[in-house]
This record gives C-alpha cells, sequence and structure tokens, in this order.
C-alpha cells in the first residue's frame, strides 16, 4: 500500500487504536506517513520528499540513517543483541569510557538507561540519595519528561495538572533569574535541575553568568547542579555541550535524544565519583534497568560520538546556526508577524506576535517541503533544529521557505480580518 489509501489506513488506525485526538491535530497540520529517511530527508506515502527541519526534537543530529552508526549496529546484532546482565558488558564499558572523555572534568561515570525521562529519573534519585536531602528546585517553563518523578521537575502547569500529587519537595523558579534561585537553593536542596537552553519551553538561552552562579550557590549551599543537556548535547548549542559555553562542570548530567545517533534509544545519567560513592557503594544495584545499556545502543552510542568529533558538528552547528538566525531575520524584517528570532546553535525559534500563528506557518512550511515544530503550549513559537550535517543551500532553502510561509500566512490573516 502506498499513496492515498496508506495514509487513509495509517490515519483510521491511529483513531481507533492508538490516539484519535492526537490524530486529529496532526491531519490538521497537514502532516503524512513517514515512510522512509535518509540524511535531511524524510519521504512520504507519495513519495514526497521533506527537508527535515525539525530533526526529531534534537534526536537526528547526524541525520537520518547515518551509515556509521547503521554499521555499528549491524555488527553488533550479529554479535549479541541484549545484556544478559551477569558478565561484564563490554560495549556499555566502551560508551561509558568515551563519555566520560568527552564530558566535563569530574563526570566519569555513566548509567545507561533507554529515553530522557528515564536518565532524569536517575538524576533526581542520585541527588537525593547522594545528599540525603529532598527539595529539588527547578524552572518555570523547563521540561524533563513526563514520568512522574521528571514531570515533578517539569514546569508546565498543562502536563502537572491531570497527574498531581506529584513527588514532594519541587520549587520553580524563573528560567534566568539568578537571585530567584539563589534564593530558592538552601541548605535543603538536594539538587537544581535546569537545561542550558530550554527548548520545549520555546527556545530560552540561559542568560551569560547563569549556570555559572547556579554553580556557584550550589557549591555554597552542598547542593548538586543536574544539568539536564537531553536536547542540548552532542553539538546542538554549538558547543560539544550547553554547559562547555561557560566552562560550568555539573555534578550530574543526563542525556539521550542524540546519543543514540537517530538509530536507536538510549539515555544516559552521567556523574561524579562522589556522587557514585553515596548511590552505589552500600547497594551496587541501588538503580538498575533491564535494557539499559544494551550492547545495541551502547554501539550506537559509541558511533554516534565518534561521527560528532569527526564530522566537526558542534562547529557545524555554530556556523550553520548563525547563518540561520541572520538568514531568518533578513528574509522576515518586512513582515510585522515575526516578533524575535532566538537560539543558540542550530536550536532556533522563532516567534510571533500573535496565537495560533505558528501552526498556520508550520502547515504552509509542510506544504512547501520543511517540517519545522510547534507546541500546543507556546502557540506562538515555533522551532526549528536540523540535523547538524545541514548544508549552507539547505539553510537558505529552509529560511526561503519560512519567509513564505509566513507571508502567506499573513494573507491568510489580512483576508479574515
Ligand atoms: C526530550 C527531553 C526530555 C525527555 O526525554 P524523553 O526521551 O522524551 O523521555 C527530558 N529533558 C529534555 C531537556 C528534553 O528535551
Amino acid at each position: 500500500m502506498t499513496g492515498e489509501p496508506l495514509r487513509e489506513h495509517v490515519v483510521r488506525q491511529y483513531s481507533d487504536h492508538v490516539n484519535p485526538y492526537l490524530a486529529k491535530l496532526m491531519q490538521f497540520a497537514g502532516f503524512g506517513v513517514e515512510v522512509e529517511a535518509e540524511g535531511m530527508y524524510l519521504t512520504d506515502q507519495n513519495g514526497d520528499r521533506y527537508l527535515d527541519f525539525l530533526g526529531g526534537y534534537g534526536v537526528f543530529s547526524l541525520g537520518h540513517r547515518p551509515r556509521s552508526v547503521i554499521d555499528a549496529v549491524r555488527d553488533q546484532l550479529e554479535k549479541q543483541t541484549l545484556s544478559g546482565k551477569t558478565f561484564f558488558n563490554p560495549v556499555m564499558a566502551e560508551a561509558a569510557a568515551r563519555l566520560a572523555e568527552i564530558t566535563p572534568a569530574g563526570l566519569e561515570y555513566t548509567f545507561f538507561s533507554n529515553s530522557g525521562a528515564e536518565a532524569v529519573e536517575a538524576a533526581l534519585k542520585f541527588a537525593k540519595a547522594a545528599t540525603k536531602r529532598t527539595g529539588i528546585v527547578s524552572t518555570m517553563g523547563g521540561y524533563h519528561g513526563k514520568t512522574i518523578g521528571a514531570l515533578s521537575a517539569t514546569g508546565r502547569e498543562k502536563f502537572r495538572a491531570p497527574f498531581e500529587p506529584l513527588m514532594p519537595g519541587v520549587s520553580f523558579v524563573p528560567f534566568g533569574d539568578e537571585s530567584a534561585m539563589a534564593s530558592a537553593i538552601t541548605d535543603e536542596t538536594a539538587a537544581v535541575i535546569v537545561e542550558t537552553v530550554q527548548g520545549e519551553g520555546g527556545v530560552h538561552v540561559a542568560p551569560e553568568g547563569y549556570l555559572r552562579a547556579i554553580r556557584s550557590r550550589c557549591d555554597e549551599t552542598g547542593s548538586l547542579m543536574i544539568v539536564d543537556e537531553v536536547q542540548t548535547g552532542f553539538g546542538r548549542t554549538g558547543a560539544m555541550f550547553g554547559c562547555d559555553h561557560e566552562g560550568v562542570r555539573p555534578d550530574i548530567m543526563t542525556l539521550a535524544k542524540a546519543l543514540g545517533g537517530g538509530v536507536m534509544p538510549i539515555g544516559a545519567t552521567l556523574g561524579t565519583a562522589e556522587v557514585w560513592e553515596k548511590v552505589f557503594s552500600v547497594n551496587p544495584l541501588a538503580h538498575t534497568s533491564t535494557f539499559g545499556g544494551n550492547p545495541l545502543a551502547c554501539a550506537a552510542a559509541i558511533a554516534s560520538i565518534n561521527a560528532v568529533q569527526d564530522q566537526a558538528l558542534p562547529a557545524n552547528a555554530a556556523a550553520r546556526g548563525n547563518q540561520l538566525m541572520s538568514a531568518l531575520l533578513e528574509k522576515t524584517a518586512h513582515l510585522d508577524l515575526v516578533a524575535e528570532v532566538r537560539g543558540q546553535g542550530l536550536l532556533v525559534g522563532v516567534e510571533f506576535n500573535q496565537d495560533e500563528v505558528g501552526e498556520l506557518v508550520i502547515a504552509q512550511m509542510v506544504k512547501r517541503g520543511v517540517i519545522a515544530a510547534y507546541t500546543l503550549n507556546n502557540p506562538r513559537v515555533i522551532r526549528m533544529e536540523p540535523p547538524l550535517i545541514v548544508s549552507e543551500q539547505e539553510i537558505e532553502k529552509a529560511s526561503d521557505v519560512f519567509a513564505e510561509a509566513v507571508q502567506e500566512t499573513s494573507e491568510i490573516l489580512a483576508a479574515f480580518a
């Protein structure tokens, strides 16, 4: 089955067996069925190709189906798939050693899981066990996942309200406000959890000095600093990790999305020797995961880290990100719907000065063959997070399409005004 019959069939299955409300939303945005993907492009049921400027919200930093990661996973598939969990797992050991090499000094140990939310769950547990405290300070608009623990630290009322009460002891401060953060961190605080750029929250970059200020306040109070780099990790912001921009060393770091190279799901929680000693010395099995650290996912992680380094993707993200932001600004300067363009590296947000505009612009972009991200919770902001392998020409193309989409949207709105 291909073409329209395939689309109808899949939409019906979504409506009958997956999530009818989501199906309606996706249809409204004009999304088709993903059938194949390669490099910068997704192919739909009609064989039409789309330039992917969403990149799976940061998963596809290496593009779709990167050859070296596929080969590494295929080789591993022929040796061993999941871990037996009794003998030493050499692939996991190698992945942990590689992570220790590329992350800020002091982050020496890794616990592997299968997703971003799981990485955050482990981070929160480790912080509590290591400090014997219960307070967690998080930020409004912060996104850390939707399992109960991670949701407890996620600063979005809309996601939290239906599931309360959540984990107690979590307080929220405005993102970027140093003094609010300093007063929220006390000697009862186990940890602060913070992103270096709020992605889901609408692309807000931490102001200069913010992460350093959190670091020093944590040192004063004996609290731990958790940096959630699930989305910003592996070059996305133009440095290998978001916290590298400020030379800040967290006590705990969470990673996922791009770590599996867009081929395997994997999450990682890194920590210092002090944290590990307090969590695992009494009980080496204090935190475990059946699938976490499996050889297939770890083979993908090793190959991905190599690819990010070999292709100097952090530097490409910095250069292409600057190009994208200036192109978006320049090409929409005459269009008053655009309120602001902001971002860091290839994590870029465009804020419009009216609600509803975001989804209309996304639909117009899809019509013209470019995919970008829109969040229901932030209807004024769309996000662009292309694979870090994106070329100069592809940035030009996507920014042209964006400008056309905004132009068309303002004409549509004017017709209804
Ligand atoms: C996506 C994301 C998560 C959650 O990851 P999942 O794999 O969806 O559970 C957590 N933190 C940040 C910063 C994220 O962007």
